[in-house]
């Protein structure tokens, strides 16, 4: 059995028109958006690249602290992992 993709749905004048306006890297990433066929994460992703004019570096230090989406926003830096208190590790026999 061929599986073939689920078609997506038509979408606006408007939004044609806005696709074009993004890079041919994320037009897939947005149009699943606004398709309802996108993870709440995908969308958060697809809103800040809109914001930062698709640098991801500019997403990843984005400064304004006061968006909603900042400490949910992509593309930052992984925490440090954290180390257990002493009491929490496991003690080696010397
Ligand atoms: S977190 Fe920053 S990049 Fe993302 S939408 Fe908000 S202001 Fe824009």
């Amino acid at each position: 059995m061929n599986a073939s993709p689920v078609p997506l749905p038509e979408l606006t004048r408007a939004q044609e028109k806005r696709l074009g306006r993004w890079g041919t890297r994320y037009r897939n990433l947005v149009r699943r958006c606004w398709c309802g066929m996108a993870s709440p994460r995908q969308a958060i992703k697809a809103q800040c690249l809109d914001c930062q004019g698709e640098d991801r570096q500019a997403v990843a230090s984005c400064g304004d602290r006061c968006c909603p989406l900042w400490r949910f926003r992509p593309f930052q830096p992984k925490a440090p992992q954290a180390v257990p208190p002493a009491s929490k590790r496991a003690v080696v026999a010397s």
